[in-house]
């Protein structure tokens, strides 16, 4: 893979994550503290690939990092 066909397959910085986010999670999000699965991305202005949990103390959490 060149830096061609890494810029053709990630075009920008959602398409990483998402990429990162499937490999991390496997397909289903959950809490990488807990475990739980009722986690929910966090809507803000300009805030990407973050996570709150429900089940645990941990209110925000990232994708891409354990
Ligand atoms: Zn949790």
């Amino acid at each position: 893979m060149n830096i061609l066909s890494l810029m053709q397959r990630f075009p920008d910085q959602h398409a990483c994550i998402e990429q990162l986010e499937r490999v991390r999670f496997d397909e289903e999000p959950y809490c990488p503290l807990c475990g739980n699965l009722h986690v929910a991305r966090k809507r803000q202005n300009n805030v990407v690939g973050r996570w709150n949990c429900h089940g645990c103390s941990r209110a925000s959490m990232s994708s891409p990092v354990p």
